[in-house]
Protein backbone atom coordinates (compact mmCIF):
# COMPACT_ATOMS: atom_id res chain seq x y z
CA UNK A 1 0.00 0.00 0.00
CA UNK A 2 1.94 3.54 -1.23
CA UNK A 3 1.69 6.10 1.26
CA UNK A 4 0.58 9.61 0.75
CA UNK A 5 3.11 11.79 -0.25
CA UNK A 6 2.59 15.39 1.19
CA UNK A 7 2.99 18.43 -1.09
CA UNK A 8 6.06 20.62 -0.32
CA UNK A 9 5.46 23.32 1.58
CA UNK A 10 7.51 25.54 3.43
CA UNK A 11 7.63 25.42 7.18
CA UNK A 12 6.51 27.96 9.62
CA UNK A 13 5.89 28.05 14.09
CA UNK A 14 3.10 28.77 15.66
CA UNK A 15 4.60 28.73 19.09
CA UNK A 16 7.03 25.75 19.51
CA UNK A 17 4.57 23.72 17.32
CA UNK A 18 6.17 23.34 13.52
CA UNK A 19 3.30 23.50 10.91
CA UNK A 20 4.43 22.99 7.48
CA UNK A 21 7.62 21.39 5.90
CA UNK A 22 7.59 17.66 7.33
CA UNK A 23 6.68 18.45 10.70
CA UNK A 24 3.07 16.24 11.59
CA UNK A 25 -0.09 17.01 10.61
CA UNK A 26 -1.45 19.01 13.58
CA UNK A 27 -4.30 19.22 15.14
CA UNK A 28 -6.74 22.44 16.02
CA UNK A 29 -9.60 23.41 18.03
CA UNK A 30 -11.19 26.64 19.03
CA UNK A 31 -12.95 27.72 22.48
CA UNK A 32 -15.71 28.86 23.08
CA UNK A 33 -15.92 30.39 26.23
CA UNK A 34 -15.60 34.36 26.41
CA UNK A 35 -11.81 34.74 26.34
CA UNK A 36 -11.63 37.66 28.77
CA UNK A 37 -12.77 35.05 31.76
CA UNK A 38 -9.70 33.52 31.86
CA UNK A 39 -10.36 30.24 34.74
CA UNK A 40 -13.07 29.31 32.02
CA UNK A 41 -10.67 29.68 29.00
CA UNK A 42 -7.82 27.99 30.50
CA UNK A 43 -10.20 24.60 31.72
CA UNK A 44 -11.67 24.09 28.35
CA UNK A 45 -8.00 24.77 26.78
CA UNK A 46 -6.46 22.60 29.37
CA UNK A 47 -9.60 19.89 28.12
CA UNK A 48 -8.08 20.10 24.46
CA UNK A 49 -4.71 19.42 25.49
CA UNK A 50 -5.86 16.67 27.79
CA UNK A 51 -7.26 14.49 23.82
CA UNK A 52 -3.80 15.90 22.05
CA UNK A 53 -5.18 19.29 20.80
CA UNK A 54 -1.81 20.95 19.33
CA UNK A 55 -2.95 24.77 18.81
CA UNK A 56 -6.19 26.45 19.78
CA UNK A 57 -7.55 29.50 19.06
CA UNK A 58 -8.89 32.36 20.94
CA UNK A 59 -11.66 34.96 19.64
CA UNK A 60 -10.39 38.67 20.93
CA UNK A 61 -13.38 40.58 20.07
CA UNK A 62 -12.19 43.45 22.46
CA UNK A 63 -9.44 44.52 24.44
CA UNK A 64 -10.13 42.44 27.59
CA UNK A 65 -9.75 39.67 26.08
CA UNK A 66 -6.55 40.38 24.20
CA UNK A 67 -5.39 41.10 27.34
CA UNK A 68 -6.40 38.14 29.15
CA UNK A 69 -4.04 35.78 26.59
CA UNK A 70 -1.07 37.34 28.48
CA UNK A 71 -2.67 35.41 31.83
CA UNK A 72 -4.28 32.39 29.64
CA UNK A 73 -0.67 31.97 27.81
CA UNK A 74 0.91 31.04 31.33
CA UNK A 75 -1.36 28.29 32.88
CA UNK A 76 -1.46 26.25 29.68
CA UNK A 77 1.07 24.31 27.65
CA UNK A 78 0.03 25.31 23.93
CA UNK A 79 -0.03 27.85 21.62
CA UNK A 80 -2.87 29.98 21.28
CA UNK A 81 -3.99 31.85 17.77
CA UNK A 82 -5.99 35.14 18.55
CA UNK A 83 -8.64 35.45 16.49
CA UNK A 84 -8.73 39.15 14.92
CA UNK A 85 -10.97 40.65 13.15
CA UNK A 86 -11.06 44.37 11.53
CA UNK A 87 -9.14 46.02 13.77
CA UNK A 88 -5.77 45.92 13.46
CA UNK A 89 -5.24 47.13 16.92
CA UNK A 90 -6.18 43.94 18.72
CA UNK A 91 -4.06 42.20 16.47
CA UNK A 92 -1.30 44.35 18.04
CA UNK A 93 -2.40 43.45 21.65
CA UNK A 94 -2.90 40.34 21.05
CA UNK A 95 0.76 39.75 19.58
CA UNK A 96 2.30 41.77 22.87
CA UNK A 97 0.54 39.37 24.88
CA UNK A 98 1.74 36.05 24.35
CA UNK A 99 -0.40 34.90 20.91
CA UNK A 100 1.39 32.67 18.66
CA UNK A 101 -0.05 33.81 15.44
CA UNK A 102 -3.05 35.88 14.35
CA UNK A 103 -5.42 34.86 12.27
CA UNK A 104 -6.05 38.21 10.59
CA UNK A 105 -6.96 38.91 7.37
CA UNK A 106 -4.97 41.91 5.90
CA UNK A 107 -7.54 42.82 3.61
CA UNK A 108 -9.92 43.53 6.08
CA UNK A 109 -8.16 45.81 8.83
CA UNK A 110 -7.67 49.41 6.86
CA UNK A 111 -5.15 49.28 4.40
CA UNK A 112 -1.36 49.07 4.12
CA UNK A 113 -0.20 51.18 7.19
CA UNK A 114 -2.16 49.01 9.56
CA UNK A 115 -0.91 45.77 7.70
CA UNK A 116 2.79 47.06 8.42
CA UNK A 117 1.92 48.22 12.31
CA UNK A 118 0.44 43.99 12.46
CA UNK A 119 3.39 43.08 11.26
CA UNK A 120 5.42 45.03 12.97
CA UNK A 121 4.31 43.39 16.27
CA UNK A 122 3.97 39.76 14.77
CA UNK A 123 7.71 40.22 14.18
CA UNK A 124 8.87 41.63 17.35
CA UNK A 125 6.87 39.02 19.32
CA UNK A 126 7.96 35.75 16.96
CA UNK A 127 4.32 35.58 16.03
CA UNK A 128 3.15 34.00 13.28
CA UNK A 129 0.07 34.90 11.01
CA UNK A 130 -3.09 33.35 9.83
CA UNK A 131 -4.50 34.45 6.60
CA UNK A 132 -7.96 32.94 6.71
CA UNK A 133 -10.67 33.61 3.94
CA UNK A 134 -14.27 32.66 4.29
CA UNK A 135 -16.42 31.58 1.62
CA UNK A 136 -19.04 33.26 3.72
CA UNK A 137 -17.40 36.72 4.07
CA UNK A 138 -15.47 37.49 0.33
CA UNK A 139 -15.03 41.07 -0.06
CA UNK A 140 -17.32 43.13 -2.38
CA UNK A 141 -14.81 43.51 -5.12
CA UNK A 142 -14.32 39.53 -5.66
CA UNK A 143 -18.29 39.23 -5.17
CA UNK A 144 -18.62 41.87 -7.95
CA UNK A 145 -15.92 40.37 -10.14
CA UNK A 146 -17.15 36.70 -9.51
CA UNK A 147 -20.70 37.23 -9.31
CA UNK A 148 -21.01 34.71 -6.36
CA UNK A 149 -18.72 32.82 -3.12
CA UNK A 150 -16.69 30.67 -5.55
CA UNK A 151 -13.43 28.76 -5.05
CA UNK A 152 -11.56 31.49 -7.86
CA UNK A 153 -12.49 34.36 -5.88
CA UNK A 154 -11.33 32.68 -2.37
CA UNK A 155 -8.00 32.18 -4.21
CA UNK A 156 -7.34 35.49 -5.03
CA UNK A 157 -8.43 37.14 -2.33
CA UNK A 158 -6.33 34.84 -0.69
CA UNK A 159 -3.15 35.33 -2.86
CA UNK A 160 -3.66 39.38 -2.75
CA UNK A 161 -3.62 39.04 1.29
CA UNK A 162 -0.31 37.28 0.92
CA UNK A 163 0.86 39.52 -1.24
CA UNK A 164 0.40 42.42 1.55
CA UNK A 165 2.56 39.93 3.72
CA UNK A 166 5.13 39.88 1.37
CA UNK A 167 5.55 43.29 0.84
CA UNK A 168 6.43 43.66 4.53
CA UNK A 169 9.01 40.85 4.47
CA UNK A 170 7.10 38.49 6.27
CA UNK A 171 6.53 34.89 4.87
CA UNK A 172 5.49 33.37 8.54
CA UNK A 173 2.07 32.45 7.67
CA UNK A 174 -0.31 29.78 6.79
CA UNK A 175 -3.36 29.72 5.08
CA UNK A 176 -6.85 28.85 4.62
CA UNK A 177 -9.74 28.79 2.65
CA UNK A 178 -12.61 27.43 4.32
CA UNK A 179 -16.17 27.12 2.96
CA UNK A 180 -19.22 25.60 4.37
CA UNK A 181 -19.77 24.40 0.83
CA UNK A 182 -17.47 20.65 1.06
CA UNK A 183 -16.50 20.69 -2.84
CA UNK A 184 -16.10 24.58 -2.92
CA UNK A 185 -13.53 24.41 -0.24
CA UNK A 186 -11.69 21.41 -1.91
CA UNK A 187 -11.65 23.02 -5.02
CA UNK A 188 -10.41 26.11 -3.55
CA UNK A 189 -7.46 24.15 -1.35
CA UNK A 190 -6.17 22.24 -4.46
CA UNK A 191 -5.91 25.72 -6.56
CA UNK A 192 -3.83 27.29 -3.74
CA UNK A 193 -1.75 24.50 -3.32
CA UNK A 194 -0.87 24.67 -7.00
CA UNK A 195 -0.46 28.41 -6.90
CA UNK A 196 2.26 28.86 -3.58
CA UNK A 197 3.79 27.19 -0.94
CA UNK A 198 2.68 28.28 1.77
CA UNK A 199 1.04 26.00 4.85
CA UNK A 200 -2.59 25.09 4.23
CA UNK A 201 -4.65 25.50 7.41
CA UNK A 202 -7.74 22.78 6.14
CA UNK A 203 -11.11 22.97 7.63
CA UNK A 204 -14.61 23.07 6.42
CA UNK A 205 -16.53 25.97 8.25
CA UNK A 206 -19.77 26.15 10.22
CA UNK A 207 -19.57 22.12 9.34
CA UNK A 208 -22.47 21.35 11.63
CA UNK A 209 -22.84 19.12 14.80
CA UNK A 210 -21.39 15.90 15.55
CA UNK A 211 -22.70 13.69 12.85
CA UNK A 212 -23.06 15.90 9.61
CA UNK A 213 -19.92 18.42 10.82
CA UNK A 214 -18.03 15.24 11.23
CA UNK A 215 -19.26 13.66 7.58
CA UNK A 216 -18.08 17.06 5.76
CA UNK A 217 -15.15 17.45 7.47
CA UNK A 218 -14.02 13.87 6.39
CA UNK A 219 -14.48 14.14 3.14
CA UNK A 220 -13.44 17.95 2.78
CA UNK A 221 -10.32 17.42 5.18
CA UNK A 222 -10.14 13.95 4.01
CA UNK A 223 -10.06 14.20 0.29
CA UNK A 224 -7.38 17.07 0.53
CA UNK A 225 -5.15 14.89 3.08
CA UNK A 226 -5.41 12.18 0.14
CA UNK A 227 -3.91 14.21 -2.50
CA UNK A 228 -1.17 15.23 -0.28
CA UNK A 229 -2.30 18.54 0.64
CA UNK A 230 -3.00 20.34 4.54
CA UNK A 231 -0.38 20.72 6.99
CA UNK A 232 -2.83 21.72 10.44
CA UNK A 233 -6.30 21.12 10.35
CA UNK A 234 -9.41 22.20 12.26
CA UNK A 235 -12.54 19.95 12.26
CA UNK A 236 -15.64 22.79 12.98
CA UNK A 237 -17.98 21.30 14.96
CA UNK A 238 -20.93 22.82 16.75
CA UNK A 239 -20.44 20.42 19.50
CA UNK A 240 -18.03 19.96 22.63
CA UNK A 241 -14.89 21.34 21.81
CA UNK A 242 -13.07 17.99 22.96
CA UNK A 243 -15.08 15.91 19.81
CA UNK A 244 -13.31 18.50 17.14
CA UNK A 245 -10.29 17.22 18.49
CA UNK A 246 -10.54 13.40 18.57
CA UNK A 247 -12.38 13.81 14.74
CA UNK A 248 -9.41 15.34 13.76
CA UNK A 249 -7.60 12.59 15.02
CA UNK A 250 -9.39 9.94 13.68
CA UNK A 251 -9.42 11.80 10.01
CA UNK A 252 -5.46 11.25 10.00
CA UNK A 253 -5.51 8.33 11.67
CA UNK A 254 -7.86 7.27 8.60
CA UNK A 255 -5.42 8.14 6.23
CA UNK A 256 -1.92 6.93 8.18
CA UNK A 257 -0.60 10.24 8.56
CA UNK A 258 -0.84 10.37 12.30
CA UNK A 259 -1.42 8.23 15.06
CA UNK A 260 -2.46 9.18 18.63
CA UNK A 261 -4.49 7.26 21.31
CA UNK A 262 -6.37 3.57 21.37
CA UNK A 263 -7.52 2.63 17.63
CA UNK A 264 -10.36 0.47 18.09
CA UNK A 265 -11.32 -2.04 15.21
CA UNK A 266 -14.77 -3.26 15.97
CA UNK A 267 -17.57 -5.07 14.09
CA UNK A 268 -20.94 -4.00 13.48
CA UNK A 269 -22.04 -6.97 14.95
CA UNK A 270 -25.27 -9.66 14.08
CA UNK A 271 -26.52 -12.52 15.69
CA UNK A 272 -23.46 -14.45 15.73
CA UNK A 273 -21.64 -12.46 18.45
CA UNK A 274 -20.36 -13.91 21.47
CA UNK A 275 -20.74 -10.77 23.65
CA UNK A 276 -22.19 -7.03 23.69
CA UNK A 277 -19.78 -5.75 21.04
CA UNK A 278 -21.21 -2.42 21.31
CA UNK A 279 -21.62 -1.46 24.91
CA UNK A 280 -17.88 -3.21 25.28
CA UNK A 281 -16.94 -0.65 22.66
CA UNK A 282 -18.35 2.22 24.21
CA UNK A 283 -17.08 1.17 27.64
CA UNK A 284 -13.06 1.04 26.31
CA UNK A 285 -13.56 4.02 24.48
CA UNK A 286 -14.52 5.76 27.49
CA UNK A 287 -11.86 4.30 29.73
CA UNK A 288 -9.04 4.39 27.19
CA UNK A 289 -9.69 8.14 26.53
CA UNK A 290 -6.75 9.13 28.29
CA UNK A 291 -4.14 6.89 26.30
CA UNK A 292 -1.88 8.68 24.15
CA UNK A 293 0.05 5.81 22.50
CA UNK A 294 -0.36 4.55 19.42
CA UNK A 295 -1.88 1.15 19.85
CA UNK A 296 -5.30 -0.89 18.08
CA UNK A 297 -7.55 -3.01 19.83
CA UNK A 298 -9.62 -5.68 17.77
CA UNK A 299 -13.33 -6.31 19.28
CA UNK A 300 -14.71 -8.80 17.34
CA UNK A 301 -17.99 -10.35 17.98
CA UNK A 302 -17.41 -14.26 17.11
CA UNK A 303 -14.83 -16.10 14.66
CA UNK A 304 -16.04 -15.02 11.28
CA UNK A 305 -13.86 -12.06 10.96
CA UNK A 306 -12.11 -11.80 14.24
CA UNK A 307 -8.80 -13.82 14.20
CA UNK A 308 -8.12 -12.30 10.94
CA UNK A 309 -8.72 -8.61 12.57
CA UNK A 310 -6.97 -9.77 16.13
CA UNK A 311 -3.93 -11.04 14.00
CA UNK A 312 -3.06 -7.44 13.29
CA UNK A 313 -3.70 -5.87 16.62
CA UNK A 314 -1.75 -5.52 20.02
CA UNK A 315 -4.66 -6.88 21.69
CA UNK A 316 -7.82 -7.78 20.69
CA UNK A 317 -10.89 -10.09 21.73
CA UNK A 318 -12.92 -12.87 19.49
CA UNK A 319 -16.22 -13.62 20.84
CA UNK A 320 -17.62 -16.93 21.44
CA UNK A 321 -20.51 -19.17 23.32
CA UNK A 322 -18.09 -21.13 25.15
CA UNK A 323 -15.87 -17.65 26.50
CA UNK A 324 -14.12 -15.41 24.34
CA UNK A 325 -10.49 -15.67 23.24
CA UNK A 326 -8.51 -13.38 24.17
CA UNK A 327 -5.22 -12.24 21.62
CA UNK A 328 -2.02 -10.59 22.70
CA UNK A 329 0.37 -9.58 19.97
CA UNK A 330 -1.68 -10.91 17.06
CA UNK A 331 -1.83 -14.35 18.84
CA UNK A 332 -4.78 -16.02 21.17
CA UNK A 333 -3.66 -15.83 24.73
CA UNK A 334 -6.77 -16.98 26.89
CA UNK A 335 -10.49 -16.58 27.23
CA UNK A 336 -12.03 -14.44 29.50
CA UNK A 337 -15.84 -14.43 30.74
CA UNK A 338 -18.19 -11.32 29.08
CA UNK A 339 -18.02 -9.52 32.57
CA UNK A 340 -14.03 -9.60 32.41
CA UNK A 341 -13.54 -8.45 29.13
CA UNK A 342 -13.21 -4.51 29.29
CA UNK A 343 -11.30 -4.69 32.52
CA UNK A 344 -9.34 -6.98 31.21
CA UNK A 345 -8.36 -5.54 28.10
CA UNK A 346 -8.44 -1.95 30.04
CA UNK A 347 -5.12 -3.67 32.16
CA UNK A 348 -3.47 -4.69 28.99
CA UNK A 349 -3.62 -1.64 27.74
CA UNK A 350 -2.27 0.49 30.91
CA UNK A 351 0.36 -2.08 31.56
CA UNK A 352 2.08 -2.02 28.25
CA UNK A 353 1.63 1.83 27.88
CA UNK A 354 2.79 2.44 32.01
FE1 LIG B 1 -21.23 -10.76 12.99
FE2 LIG B 1 -19.04 -12.08 13.72
FE3 LIG B 1 -18.93 -10.38 11.64
FE4 LIG B 1 -19.17 -9.45 14.10
S1 LIG B 1 -17.41 -10.62 13.31
S2 LIG B 1 -20.38 -8.81 12.34
S3 LIG B 1 -20.45 -10.97 15.09
S4 LIG B 1 -20.11 -12.26 11.76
Amino acid sequence: MEKILRRKSRKIMVGNVAVGGDSPISVQSMTNTLTSDVKATVEQIRRQEAVGCDITRCSCPDEASAKALKEITKQVNIPIVADIHFDYRLGILAADNGAACLRINPGNIGGADRVKEVVKAAKANGCSIRIGVNGGSLDKKLLTKYGEPCAEAMVESALEQAKMLEDNDFREFKISVKSSNTLMMIDAYRRLAAACDYPLHLGVTEAGGLRAGTVKSALGIGALLMEGIGDTLRVSLTADVEEEVKTGYEILKALDLRHRGVRIISCPTCARRGYDVQKTVEELERRLSHVSQNLTLAVMGCVVNGPGEAAHADFGVCGGHDGNMLYIGGKPAYKVQNENIVSELVRLVEEKVS
